[in-house]
């Protein structure tokens, strides 16, 4: 069946014990009384003849059948007798722009398990996606490809290689232009930019700016694309919220301009110069399938809601979201994440008639690989394999990771202070990023627990001010942190600066305000609040490898069996 196809015309192929079914073939069909009399929509049968009336209940055959059978098999009943064929798809007819568009695909170059359980994505089959979502697009149908940010940070094969592989297949998919997602940034601006000059698409950021407001030139604003008769205005804009969501080292110097004004501007400067069609395409994001609220919600609908100018498109990205609607007059989509669903919207052109938008899932089961991207990926992974699957150490019980306290948690924040030597050591929970299981643990399941390859520093301050330092990032709602070198108890319903009720350190000691503590934290946690270092007098030094090396190394030095840190070390006590 072709479900694309008009109400009469969607059976593609029927065939009866292998052989296709002839117009004047007749059948014998067992079916319930409802049915023979036409009910629901049946009445092509009511005619027929009934050849036989067994006059017995449905209820009673199924009990027969049990007792006959005494033990059930799946395989002696489910023969899968129909399935869904992909058809054209496109609902305009004419003149149209294909607009088909990805986000924050994260570096899933291999296709891997959803929350469900079901592997999805993976390069060669969102390209699959792809080249079907263009094989569509014939006759008077022009179509650009787009991505809404986050190419890169996120598996093993795409760090430890910087990303070169997750270019080299955008480049052979020919996109036209991405924007630069917050994590493009997590490498180092000459990092990005050597991104930059292996790819052959532009890096849009229109609202990226130097802090004195001059635009930054190696960031473009925005391109016109021209198909046929056709020219095609897109805008990229980076997240607003960009130098929180990254080391904030690395965009030292840039700021992240509110978008709507300069949609509107930008907007009107491209259809001055002639685009028929304008396509915004930006790195935030937002939920239109959260059970509790009603509607969409988040910052992309925010700044849509304030767009004057007519944008045919908003192409949204960051929140990892299943995204397909209209606001004020512009449709929006996003296409989940890691390469797991695909966006295809098609604007009538000139864009006046109906507009149709759809997001494609994208389960590998159904699909074949595109060899050319296929090459890509298994280079890339072949180069990394050994260093994947190199044995680290040997878990006695599975890690998981729930609540706000945990033992790989505690695992990570002893690395940290092993790696530096030092008195204590903090990481942000939201660092620790998969759980582990109970077995062998190798490099690329080390990978997945500290994907971002944070570098460590070692930070000296007075007891008062860890203590002072513990009250900022305590707060008042459960712990965002592991600890390690001390236990602290506090209590989160009180008064602001004076919630931590104890801090013991090992072998009975208290902490003294005068002496001198070394802690150490991630970059992240250094630039980032609540956990930011804000007093500039106080000794911060670098650590020469990052939050993945040291947890290896830590635990490498580790005597088996594990001994696993199951202590509560943040203890809220409630007043
Ligand atoms: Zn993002």
């Amino acid at each position: 069946m072709d479900l694309s196809k008009p109400f009469g015309n969607r059976i593609t192929s029927l065939t009866y014990k292998g052989k296709p079914v002839a117009p004047d073939d007749t059948f014998t069909m067992a079916i319930n009384n409802y049915r023979q009399s036409g009910g629901g929509g049946y009445s092509m049968i009511q005619s027929a003849p009934v050849i036989k009336d067994t006059q017995t209940e449905i209820r009673q055959l199924l009990i027969d059948e049990v007792k006959q059978k005494g033990t059930l098999r799946v395989d002696d009943y489910f023969t899968p007798s129909w399935r869904i064929v992909r058809g054209a798809a496109a609902q305009v007819t004419g003149p149209r722009l294909r607009v088909i568009s990805t986000n924050d695909f994260h570096g899933a170059l291999v296709p891997g398990p959803d929350a469900q359980g079901v592997v999805r994505g993976g390069a060669a089959y969102v390209a699959r996606a792809i080249e079907t979502a263009r094989a569509e697009c014939t006759d008077e149908c022009v179509s650009i490809l787009v991505d809404g940010g986050d190419l890169f940070q996120g598996t093993a094969v795409s760090n430890l290689t910087y990303g070169r592989p997750v270019v080299e297949y955008y480049n052979k998919m020919r996109y036209d232009a991405v924007v630069v997602g917050n994590h493009e940034f997590d490498w180092g601006t000459d990092t990005l930019r050597a991104r930059m000059r292996q790819s052959k698409f532009p890096y849009l950021g229109v609202n990226v700016r130097y802090t004195d407001g001059r635009d930054v030139p190696w960031i473009p604003n925005d391109t016109i694309i021209q198909r046929g008769k056709w020219k095609i205005g897109v805008i990229g804009f980076a997240s607003i919220i960009t130098a929180s969501t990254t080391k904030s080292t690395n965009v030292t110097g840039l700021r992240f301009d509110a978008p709507a004004p300069i949609i509107d501007s930008v907007a009107r400067v491209m259809r001055a110069k002639g685009a028929d069609v304008i396509v915004a395409v930006e790195h935030d994001g937002g939920f239109c399938d959260r059970p509790a609220t009603a509607g969409c919600s988040g910052e992309i609908f925010r700044i849509v809601g304030q767009i004057k100018e007519k944008i045919d498109l908003m192409v949204s990205g960051h929140s990892h979201s299943l995204v397909n609607t209209v606001v004020n007059g512009i449709p929006i989509v996003q296409a989940r994440s890691s390469g797991r669903a695909l966006a295809v919207v098609d604007i009538p052109l000139p864009p006046s008639g109906e507009l149709s938008a759809m997001v494609r899932e994208i389960g590998v089961d159904s699909m074949s690989p595109v060899a050319g991207v296929d090459s890509i990926v298994s280079r890339a992974v072949a180069m990394i394999g050994p260093k994947l699957n190199e044995k680290i150490t040997t878990l006695p019980i599975d890690l998981p990771r729930s609540g706000s306290q945990y033992a790989l948690g505690n695992i990570v924040a002893d690395a940290f202070r092993w790696a530096g030597k030092a008195d204590f050591g903090i990481t942000n929970t939201a660092g620790v990023r998969a759980p582990l299981r109970a077995g062998p643990v190798t490099f690329a399941q080390l990978f997945e627990v500290q994907p971002f390859g944070n570098n460590l520093f070692r930070v000296q301050m007075r007891g008062f001010e860890f203590r002072e330092y513990l009250e900022r990032i305590l707060g008042a709602n459960s712990p965002g942190v592991h600890v390690s070198g001390f236990t602290v108890a506090y209590n989160p319903n009180g008064a602001a600066g004076s919630r931590v009720a104890s801090i013991h350190l090992p072998e009975g000691r208290t902490l003294s305000d005068a002496a001198m503590y070394t802690v150490v934290i991630n970059d992240f946690m250094l630039g980032n609040d609540p956990y930011a270092i804000r007093n500039k007098s106080m000794a911060v030094t670098p650590i020469s490898f990052t939050d993945q090396e040291a947890t290896i190394r830590y635990l490498r030095a580790q005597r088996l069996p594990l001994a696993i840190p199951v202590d509560a070390r943040i203890v809220q006590v409630i007043e």
